[in-house]
């Protein structure tokens, strides 16, 4: 028997003017797509496999709350005062033995935050977003969790129509730096107050104090930012919206794994400028935790007894980013590499080999796990090079069981490679739906692959390569 859902929404319980009251708009035929089986024993919605009805927002589940929350953002260093849920509503938060949860249904209908949006989603976002968010769940990455991916049975207007989609996202909560951003921009201390709160009760109870709060909130952001790198994710559209608060990876959108390695990738259609390529993400975490800074100064200012003491100590703090990035970029790297405590002269080592791979196009996934298996020479066009970089490595490590270890956990096998989503993707777009279950089962589970499946570990061909990707 399945428990109960217990909602307790504790967001909804926070004044008005954090969000409008809005129900999910029914859709014509609701068929689920993608169902995370494990995901919903553990927030006790099992019985949910059988409702499409409540994962396309059909209907209401008892005890949901169905709102839309407002914020605001910088989107590519422009200011936009609000912004808000435009297709994505909150149902409501389930409270289990492993946290408090929101459960959103994101291409449910229009809010009064969708300004001339039409408030869907199609099929491809939604089923990008699915396979993507739970494969870096399997990798340990931080992350917002798809508990479903729903078919309407309605069409959605793009550049063409397609199917209509709803996915199902779970997080540990969607306040975003642009939440606070919203009410800074109004002079509303007293919702910043509620928020840092609310923020340091539900994601960060060790912090001891409001500066606490934005210190626990950097280290989760430079600790995410490194594991991204570490499996070449480039998140695509890091807007201040999309940077969440808990420090999970929210808004896979644009999003794309690296395949051939270069240290500047970039994929999203919008992002003319590589403002958020591979490389730069670091930085740009950086300067969005610096528009979060501000938004402490007024209530910090308050708590210090001046403006000049608040900004000295939110400076600080911001300044520890880089060298919490830099610890943990060098602990993931070191990882990749078999190497349980990295030195300066590792950092080097990790780094020799991106810079060959890099001009040898070599792929980023499959030289990182052909290392233990001795694969790894083959993505090379010149292995001499190769060689010598791989004999400096074997000086370096003894591949006992734990190298071993580190190194399986921190390489996967597979990824979520463009060109493969964008297939599945076109088949459902025609209504097989099986290459897309296909790749949520396998990538579920990146670090045990069975022969049947050992074709998804091959780069795109020439004619498969996808450049560019979509916000959806
Ligand atoms: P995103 O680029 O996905 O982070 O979305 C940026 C903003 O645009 C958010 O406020 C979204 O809710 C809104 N938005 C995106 N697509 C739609 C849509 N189809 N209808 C209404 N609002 C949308
Ligand atoms: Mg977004
Ligand atoms: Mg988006």
């Amino acid at each position: 028997m399945d428990i109960m859902t217990q909602f307790d929404n504790s967001y909804a319980r926070l004044p008005e003017r954090f969000f409008s009251k809005v129900d999910p708009t029914p859709v014509p035929t609701p068929e689920i797509i993608l169902f995370n089986t494990k995901l919903a024993a553990q927030l006790g919605v099992s019985e949910w496999s059988e409702r499409p009805d409540i994962l396309a927002g059909n209907t209401v589940p008892t005890g949901a709350d169905p709102l839309a929350q407002v914020y605001a953002a910088h989107q590519f260093g422009g200011w936009v005062p609000r912004l808000g849920d435009g297709r994505a509503i909150l149902l409501g938060e389930v409270v289990t033995d492993q946290g408090r949860f929101d459960i959103q249904l994101k291409g449910a209908g229009r809010t009064p935050y969708s300004r001339s949006g039409d408030g869907r989603n199609w099929l491809g976002p939604v089923l990008r977003e699915y396979i993507v968010s739970e494969f870096m769940a399997a990798m340990n990455v931080p992350t917002t969790r798809a508990l479903a991916a729903t078919a309407t049975g309605a069409r959605v207007q793009r550049e063409r129509a397609y199917p209509g989609g709803v996915v199902t996202r779970v997080a540990a909560s969607h306040i975003r730096v642009g939440t606070f951003q919203y009410f800074t921009a109004q002079g509303d201390t007293s919702a910043v107050k509620l928020l840092i709160d609310h923020v340091r009760e539900r994601h960060f109870p060790q912090a001891a104090d409001t500066l606490g709060v934005y210190e626990s909130i950097v280290a989760a952001q430079a600790k995410l930012i490194a594991k991204w790198m570490g499996l070449g994710f480039v998140h695509g559209v890091m807007n201040t919206d999309n940077m969440a608060i808990s420090g999970e990876t929210i808004d896979y959108g644009p999003c794309a794994f690296i395949d051939s390695y270069a240290s500047n990738a970039c994929f999203s259609s919008i992002d003319h400028q590589g403002r958020y390529a591979f490389d730069q993400q670091s930085n740009i975490a950086g300067w969005n935790l610096a528009q979060l800074g501000s938004c402490f100064v007024p209530l910090l200012s308050e708590e210090l007894g001046g403006q000049e003491a608040a900004v000295e100590s939110l400076t600080d703090v911001l300044n520890s980013f880089p060298a919490i990035f830099q610890a943990e970029w060098r602990s993931v790297f070191g990882a990749k590499l078999g190497i349980t405590s990295p030195d300066e002269t590792d950092l080097e080592l990790a780094q020799e080999l991106l810079d060959l791979m890099q001009t040898q196009h070599a792929d980023f996934t499959n030289v990182f796990a052909g290392l233990s298996t001795g694969t790894a020479r083959d993505e090379f066009t010149d292995p001499s090079a190769f060689d010598l970089w791989f004999e400096k490595w074997q000086a370096r490590v003894t591949l006992d069981d734990d190298a071993r270890a580190a190194m399986n956990a921190a390489n996967p096998k597979i990824i979520p490679r463009t060109h493969q989503l964008e297939q599945a993707i076109q088949a459902a777009i025609e209504g097989d739906f099986a290459p897309a279950q296909r790749l949520a089962r396998v990538l579920s589970d990146p670090m045990h692959l069975s022969p049947d499946d050992i074709d998804l570990t091959r780069p795109p061909l020439t004619h498969e390569i996808v450049p560019n990707t979509f916000c959806g």
